[in-house]
Formats: structure tokens, sequence, C-alpha cells
């Protein structure tokens, strides 16, 4: 029996236990493969080129008997769950980046998510970190062999000659013996760690984004992938604890920034209030807990609407400041911003503002924040008010804002009717609802009864059962006829609601049961796997 048993996921990359009869292997790993496969070098018809037109391939289909089974961008997928698969000649599309991603998602589309992907004389020190990120977590020595055939010094930060062998670079025990073969297997088993390490931390694309700039191909690769916003926002958990560090130009293009900023055009919905303030952010998170923040709202006193004006998230609505990654997100502040950032981040604001006019707009902003107001703004037909050009925490800006606020109401705090829009696509009644709690960790009632608290780590809302039963519609995970006893595997998922991501808040709906619990898979991924946990569950409700 073979199976692949996912532990973590970090977008496309995976770590966790490949097993077949006779072994179990951490992934992603590399290793001799003849081991683990002994009658793969007598295989006909494994080694086609990844270009081979499609009438050659259905000439020469492979033999598919065994282990691993070959897939290629012109074959139907012949690959189960749990089968490990290899993609002969990838090494080929690395200096091919447009090709690599048509080519890696043809061929991820149409094969099982549980599957361990093999790149065969692919992986060098210097590349995996990127393989691991499209998806790929098997690898052999093959092509560190060759760069020591090559009399090359195989690094993550790239190959040298041989003769670095001996210049302190590493310290490994090859490097000890004056071996460059085992130097340069045990640098590629060395990367793998790290790699696996910022996996589990669900940090690969921080490493990625630092590791690709010394390889022009890399760079390219990691940009056609952002490209493919859809392909890659599946596989994105929808929230996260911990840092997202956000810097690189790369970053503006994560699918994790396009995904909020598209959430708050498309799904958020503003109180109902006429008057905004723009304002610029603060590095500490959320915003309203630093010192800046605090002399904001006492000035603005709940007379208006405050949204957050930064990069690279774009507009922060003062009621999504918790919510991964506008709580999480850290940037290096200059002040300056960039042509690309001013033309995106200002894309934003203008899809924003024509989505949700405002009466009176006030700018408490300077530098390349209040740059990118004006110029949405002006693609808007909006005039602009100003509380201040510069130091917006200045007495004299803190005084013009208050003043620019005189005579306007003071606005019905609804963060939980914000956040709720943002969240699950609904637009709730609050009437009647009561918070309690320190901020950020809130608590919402209605008549007494709990309905929804905040998740302090990533921000979201966490619905009780009550909570749910305001919630009409989506985020649902139909099971079968049986009482969980803790998480939901994937094989007792009937039917799962369109548009959940690893980390939503779901209801789990049954015939016996109901229960609260958070998504382990997204809803396209949940038909695609046939093992391992698709919610994991916090409170289970017999009916
Ligand atoms: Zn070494």
């Amino acid at each position: 029996m073979i199976r692949f048993d996912i532990r973590k996921r970090d977008g496309l990359a995976r770590s966790g236990i490949f097993q077949t009869d006779t072994i179990s292997l951490k992934l992603p790993a590399a290793l001799a493969v003849e081991s683990l496969f002994p009658d793969l070098d007598m295989r006909e018809g494994t080694n086609l080129p990844l270009c081979a037109p499609s009438a050659l391939v259905k000439h020469y289909p492979p033999r598919n008997n065994g282990q691993p089974v070959t897939i290629h961008p012109h074959l139907e997928n012949p690959a189960h769950s749990g089968d490990c698969v290899i993609v002969a000649n990838w090494q080929v599309a690395l200096s091919n980046p447009r090709n690599y991603v048509e080519w890696l998602i043809g061929l991820k589309e149409k094969t099982p998510v549980d599957t361990a992907w093999y790149a065969p004389a692919t992986g060098l020190p210097s590349n995996v970190h990127i393989l691991c990120y499209s998806g790929f977590d098997l690898f052999d020595f093959r092509a560190v062999d060759l760069k020591t055939a090559q009399m090359r010094f195989c690094t993550p930060e790239g190959e040298f000659l041989s003769d670095a062998l001996e210049s302190g670079i590493c310290t490994c025990s090859g490097c000890k013996e004056k071996d460059l073969k085992m130097h340069n297997r045990q640098a590629l088993l060395h990367e793998i760690a790290l790699v696996t390490r910022f996996i589990e931390e669900y940090q690969l694309r921080d490493l990625v984004e630092s590791r690709c700039r010394l390889n022009a191909a890399q760079v390219a690769i990691l940009r056609h992938l952002d490209n493919q916003f859809r392909f890659v926002e599946r596989s994105v958990p929808v929230a996260r604890s911990g840092v997202m560090r956000a810097n690189s130009g790369e970053s503006l293009q994560r699918a994790e920034i396009r995904r909020f900023a598209e959430r708050v055009i498309s799904r958020y919905l503003p109180p109902k209030t006429d008057i905004a303030v723009l304002l610029p952010c603060s590095a500490k998170k959320p915003y309203s807990l630093s010192q800046s923040h605090r002399k904001f709202q006492l000035a603005i006193a709940g007379r208006a609407h405050e949204l957050i004006v930064t990069s690279p998230l774009g507009l922060v609505p003062r009621e999504l400041e918790c919510i991964y990654p506008a709580g999480h997100y850290d940037v290096p502040v200059t002040g300056y911003w960039d042509a690309e950032e001013c033309a995106v981040i200002a894309g934003i604001l203008t899809r924003y503002f024509k989505q949700h006019p405002y009466r009176r707009i006030i700018a408490h902003l300077e530098g390349g924040a209040l740059k990118v107001a004006q110029i949405a703004a002006e693609a808007c037909g909006i005039t602009l008010e100003y509380s201040c050009h510069e130091h917006p925490t200045s007495d004299a800006a803190l005084s013009a804002l208050d003043s620019a606020l005189s005579g306007e109401r003071r606005i019905k705090d609804d963060r939980l009717h914000g956040m709720i829009s943002y969240q699950f696509n609904s637009d709730l009644d609050t009437k009647g609802i009561t918070v309690r709690g320190h901020y950020p960790e809130l608590f919402f009632s209605k008549k007494n009864v709990q309905i929804f608290s905040i998740d302090t780590g990533t921000g979201l809302l966490r619905p009780t059962f009550d909570g749910w039963n305001l919630l009409p519609e989506g985020y649902r995970v139909y099971i079968d006829d049986f009482i969980p006893e803790g998480d939901v595997l994937v094989p007792g998922v009937i039917k799962v609601d369109p548009g959940i991501r690893e980390s939503d808040e779901v209801l789990v709906v049954g015939v016996r049961a109901y229960a609260t619990g958070r998504a382990a898979l997204s809803s396209e991924d949940i038909p695609r796997s046939s093992r391992g946990v698709a919610v994991r569950v916090r409170k289970i409700k017999r009916l």
C-alpha cells in the first residue's frame, strides 16, 4: 500500500510522510532513488521531453506499471491518490520560466493533490527552494553528482569552481575530507532541511523571495506564478498567525495580499456614513494599539470612517485591521513608494472609491500614501480635503483634523458588520448585538448568548452554533451520516460550499451532528484528495 500523508502545507509546498510497503520517508527529501524504485532505470518511455508534441507522446506512451507514475503535459492523468508521480526533464523547465509555470499548472490541475512529486536529476542546493515552492517533494543526487563531475562546488547561492571546497565557505564533513561529491550531496540535504523548516513554519514564500535574487529565471518563475492568481490563491490559507514579511517588490503580488484587496473591494461593506478619513499605517499592529493611531482616533472621535492607506495591502478599513495579513505584515519603512507600488495601490483605492462613494474624503497623509490618494482621487473625479501635508501626528495636523470634522455626527461603531462581510461575504443585521472583552480579544453576543469571538492569532471571527444561525449560507461542509469524533476526514465529506480556503471558519453539517471548525483544505482540494483532515473540529453538536 502506497500513500502520501501530507502533514503541513504552505501554498503548493508540502511536508509529510511517503510510505511504501518497505519504506517510510519524510518529504521533502533527496536520496538515491534506486533504493525506492529499483526498476525505474529499466523502464521504457519515461524520458519524454516536456516539449514533445502531443502526437509523439501518444506514439510513445510511458509504461506506467508501478511507482513512480510518469505524468506529462500531453498525457491524461494516470495517477491516483497516494502515488508518487515523476516529471522527467524538469531541469529543462527551470530555464524556461513561462513554460515552467504553464506546464506546472497543467500537471497540477489534472493530478490528485495527495501525490508525491519526484523531479529526477533536477535538485540542486540553489533551486530546491523554488522546486518545493512549486509542489515538488522528492529529489535524487543526479544533478549534484553531475556538478561534481563538472568540478563545481554547490551552494544555495549558486555553483562555484571546485577550489571553493577549501575556501572556508562550508565546513561540512565533505569539505573537511576535501571530498567534493560528499560536500555537494550534503549541501543539497542541508538546503532541503532548511526548506522543510520554512514550510513547517509557513514561511517558504519569504525564503523563496530571498533565495531567488541570484537567479533571473527563478525570479521570473515566481512572477509568472504570481500572475496566475486564481491558481495560486486556492492553495494559500485565508489566515495565519505570525508575521508576514513583505520585504520585496514581489510582495505586492502575493496571493494573500491580492486576495485581501479583492475582498475589500468586492465583499466588504463599509458602515453607513458618507465621510471618510484616510490615515497612514503604523509599524505596530493592529494599528489602533500604536501611539499615532491613538492620537488620530482621539482627533476623529468616531465622526468618520477610518481607512488606512498602506503598502502592500492598499486599503485597510479600520474594522479589518486585525485580520490576516493586515494585522501581521512587516515592511521596510522609508516613506518612499516606488512607481509600481503607487500604481498598484492607487488602482485599489480607485476601485474602492468607485464602489463606495463618500460625500467627503479627508486625506490625513504624507509622502507616498498621500501621492497614491491623489492619483486615485483624480481617477475617480473626487476632490480630496487635506488636514496635513506632512507630520500627521503633529499637534497642528491633529487639530486641523479635529476642526475639519466639527459639526459631523458620530457614527455607529460596527466592527462586526464589516468583518462579517469580509470573511463570510454576508450582510449581517447587527441590531441588538453587544460586545465585551479587551481589544482585540472581543466577544459578540445577542440576548446574552455568545455568537462570535475574534481569534487574536489570525484576526478572524469564530462563530458559535448560534452565530452560524445568523449566517444563512456559505462556508458549509456537508458530511455523511455519522457523528464526527475529532477532526472530519476527507472521505467523510459529501459536498463542500465553493470558495472555502484553508483556515476558513466552516460549519460542518451532517444528518446526525453539526460541528464548528476550521477548514484544512480548500473547496477545490477536498474532492481532489482521498486522505487527510478536511476540517479541524472545535465543537460537535449531536442532533
Ligand atoms: Zn561542505
